[in-house]
């Protein structure tokens, strides 16, 4: 099987997940879609309601400052691949609780597995916490940390949720920057001597991150 089986065999056990009790109540899944070989894979937080109506993950507003954002670092939709931490929508957009995050993070395991993107890029506090326990979003946006998943080495970079950035300009004015220095880091990544060089603001975090290697 290719990738995009892979994935679409997937998409259809999601949408028959039972895990939590989340999926009561909503109209769609929201399995996450795009490029099977994605290089950069966008991870939010969970659906809204206009995901939860059409089963696609970030069409409403805060997807559409998402494209807006992917089309300024020269890349479309089609290119990357975009995935939730929870895949049916919280009632009330509340947050998603860990235990329905732990009860749907195997999903999110496999899709990560099948597409092994060179860069994860975490939107708002959830997915950061999956990479990053325990660190604060407003401490960290704008870096990037390797990580090991199965042996594979792959560079997660923290991001705000574009929804916090709809919320306030100063946070959308650090989501402009932060998305303005993912080429640098996937080039940074490709070329792996320059890492810490090239984040010198977190040196500190940089060496322990890369003793975690
Ligand atoms: N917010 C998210 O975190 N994910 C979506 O898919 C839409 C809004």
């Amino acid at each position: 099987m290719d990738k995009q089986q892979q994935l679409n065999q997937l998409a259809s056990q999601i949408r028959l997940c039972k895990n939590c009790p989340l999926y009561k109540g909503t109209t769609h899944a929201v399995p996450g879609e795009g490029n099977p070989n994605a290089e950069i894979m966008f991870i939010g937080e969970g659906p809204g309601y206009w995901e939860d109506q059409k089963g696609r993950p970030f069409v409403g507003q805060a997807g559409q400052l998402l494209d807006q954002m992917i089309n300024s670092v020269g890349l479309k939709r089609s290119d990357v691949f975009i995935a939730n931490v929870v895949k049916h929508r919280p009632s009330e957009n509340r947050d998603p609780m860990p235990e329905e995050i732990s009860a749907c993070g195997a999903w999110l395991d496999k899709q990560i597995d099948i597409i092994d993107p060179k860069i994860i890029v975490t939107l708002g506090r959830f997915s950061m916490a999956k990479f990053y326990p325990g660190a604060s979003i407003s401490r960290v946006h704008g870096t990037a940390r390797i990580v090991n998943l199965k042996d594979k080495k792959i560079l997660v970079a923290f991001m705000y949720h574009p929804a916090a950035a709809l919320r306030a300009d100063t946070i959308l004015q650090s989501l402009k920057t932060d998305f303005s220095k993912i080429p640098q880091m996937l080039e940074d990544f490709k070329n792996p001597k320059q890492i810490t060089e090239d984040f010198p603001e977190k040196k500190e975090d940089n060496i322990k991150q890369l003793e975690l290697i």
